[in-house]
This record gives structure tokens, C-alpha cells and sequence, in this order.
């Protein structure tokens, strides 16, 4: 059954299974309390988790794939890992799917994967774990059409008061655009009154002047280009707003595809699709623009000052 599930398929299968590992990793770390923080520029954090979780998404995806590009936020990593940080299982959800018929024979050398192997690190040095995700985005021919959202945190402060054991913990948020999503029930978003989320700890002028401009009834502040998509997805933020140059291609990859499965839409702040391309730059220098289903997108866009959009180029 799983060798003759196309690539595309497969590979979103074996992302859901390696994030939920890595998200047992990034648990571990904390609860052994050696952060390891180091510094990787202004207001940047990297710990043992990023770089563990990497390691093991990295040795995961590349023993099964080895022809795939696979770009991650720490940068080359080395995939000798111990050996119960592998995981050759699939996830049987997405394989028996049927995968659309644009992507039945997408090809090695049309995949790049966008690996964050823990989206919101400020949080979770800072105890805020449920803003905390690992993300696997994966693009074809530059579109971000699949991903996942592992959040290894996910109703923690419940799940301790139940006992939960540790490999209990956490969701996993799957969609493949055109076959569908997995591991969450979509909600629509507020219907009274726009809701905004917004970044917590990466907040300019800029930024600022953008959410002025939007009127929002409500500013939801939370860490992590994940949770803030998950949000939109859940039906508590109509719009994610982030007039800086500050997020990369691997914060957006993942929640782009899956908040598109469900038919929202994320752009730069001129309302452009970004390129997801294995020679693309990093940087997201037109900031982020998202928007949760039944939401005009351009409308919105409209709101935002001149001077916003002639920062963001
Ligand atoms: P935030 O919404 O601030 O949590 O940011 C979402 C993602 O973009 C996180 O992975 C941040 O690390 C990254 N990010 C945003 N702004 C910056 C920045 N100024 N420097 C480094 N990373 C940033
Ligand atoms: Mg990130
Ligand atoms: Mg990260």
C-alpha cells in the first residue's frame, strides 16, 4: 500500500510521523532543563531542542528520501542520530487518502521540504508552551501544497492534571491542498468584529502601524508563525498580520499549505504568493499577510498604509 502511494503522499505521511517525534525530543530537553541557549543573532534563540528536533526530522525525511531538497532553519545537520529518534512508520491517515490527480506524479527534483523544527523558541524559553510548533512544510515547484503542524504542547496543563503519559502528549495538524486535512476540525472564524493575531516578542514600528491601521476589535499576541495559522484555522482570529521582514520561508511553508487545504489564503503584504524554490532567500521580506477561510483577503489588504507596503519590498 505505501510504495504505490505517490511521493508527494508519502512524504507528507512520514512528516507527521517524524514531527511528532521530534516533539517528543523538544519535551525531553525541557524536562531535563538544559536549554542550551545560544544566541543566533538579534532577539534569535536556538536551544538543544531546535537543534535535536532538526537532527531527527533531518535523518527521518533524508533515509527515506534521499533525492529531496530539504532546507531547515539550523542550517546542515548531522543525521547520525540515536537510533530510536528514527521512525520508518507512515502515518496511515494521510496514506489512505486520495491524493489529487495534480500531484500523483510530482517528481523528487520538484520537492523542497521547509523544516522549523521549533517554531516559537522565545516561548519556550519562556514557559509559553502551547505557542510552541514544529513545522514541515512542503513545496512543488515553489507552492506550498502540503504540511504539517506538530504541537507537542497541545492542552498540556489538562492533560497533566489527567496523568496523561508523556507519549500521549500533543496533536499533529496535517492537509495536502486539494485532499484534505487531518488531526483537526476546522472552525470558522469570528463573526463579529475582526480578530487579529499578531506577533508577541518581534513587534516594530511597522508592525504596530500595520495593526492600527486594521482597527481590530481584538489583538491576539502569541508566539509562532504555527500557532498564529492554527488560530485562523480554529476559528479565533480571522486575519495573522506581520508588517516586518522577520519570518522565514520555513515559518510560513507548513501553515501556508494546510490554511489553503482548508481555503484561506497567506501572502507577503502586497498580497503575492511567496516562492518556496530551493534558491529562494530566507527572509520573508514582505512580511505576512493570512487569512482564515470566508475572509476577503484583499479587501483587508486595502487597509493596510502605503508606508507599510513601501517598508516591506
Ligand atoms: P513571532 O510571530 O514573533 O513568534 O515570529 C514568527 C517566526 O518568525 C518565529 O520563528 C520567529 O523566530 C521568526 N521571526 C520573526 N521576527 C523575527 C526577527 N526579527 N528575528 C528573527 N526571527 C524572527
Ligand atoms: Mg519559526
Ligand atoms: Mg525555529
Amino acid at each position: 500500500m505505501a510504495q504505490s502511494c505517490p511521493l508527494l503522499q508519502r512524504i507528507l505521511a512520514s512528516s507527521v510521523t517524524a514531527a511528532a517525534r521530534a516533539g517528543k525530543i523538544i519535551r525531553d530537553v525541557m524536562s531535563l532543563g538544559e536549554l542550551g541557549i545560544v544566541e543566533k543573532g538579534k532577539n534569535d534563540l536556538q536551544t538543544e531542542a531546535d537543534r535535536s528536533a532538526q537532527r531527527c526530522i533531518m535523518a527521518n525525511l533524508s533515509q527515506q528520501f534521499p533525492k529531496i531538497a530539504i532546507i531547515g532553519e539550523e542550517g546542515p545537520s548531522n543525521c547520525e542520530v540515536p537510533s530510536d529518534w528514527v521512525t520508518l512508520e507512515q502515518d496511515q491517515d494521510v496514506l489512505t487518502k486520495l491524493c489529487p490527480n495534480d500531484y500523483m506524479k510530482v517528481a523528487d527534483e520538484d520537492i523542497v521540504v521547509w523544516v522549523d523544527p521549533l517554531d516559537g523558541t522565545s516561548e519556550y524559553t519562556q514557559g509559553l508552551l502551547e505557542h510552541v510548533t514544529v513545522l514541515i512544510g512542503i513545496a512543488v515547484k515553489g507552492k506550498a501544497v502540503a504540511g504539517v503542524i506538530h504541537q507537542p504542547y497541545y492542552n498540556y496543563k489538562q492533560n497533566q492534571q489527567q496523568c496523561k503519559t508523556d507519549n500521549n502528549l500533543g496533536r499533529t495538524l496535517w492537509g495536502l491542498v486539494g485532499m484534505g486535512v487531518g488531526g483537526f476540525t476546522p472552525i470558522n472564524p469570528p463573526q463579529n468584529g475582526l480578530v487579529v493575531a499578531t506577533t508577541r516578542s518581534h513587534s516594530d514600528k511597522m508592525v504596530q502601524m500595520a495593526l492600527d491601521a486594521l482597527k481590530p476589535q481584538e489583538i491576539i499576541k502569541v508566539g509562532g508563525a504555527g500557532y498564529k495559522v492554527m488560530l485562523l484555522m480554529e476559528g479565533k482570529a480571522n486575519a495573522y498580520v506581520f508588517a516586518s521582514k522577520g519570518c522565514k520561508k520555513w515559518d510560513t511553508c507548513a501553515p501556508e499549505a494546510i490554511l489553503t487545504a482548508i481555503g484561506g489564503k497567506l501572502t507577503d503584504v502586497h498580497g503575492e504568493y511567496y516562492c518556496y524554490d530551493a534558491n529562494v532567500q530566507y527572509p520573508n521580506k514582505g512580511g505576512v499577510f493570512a487569512t482564515a477561510k470566508g475572509v476577503n483577503h484583499g479587501e483587508l489588504l486595502t487597509k493596510l498604509p502605503q508606508e507599510v507596503r513601501d517598508t516591506l519590498v
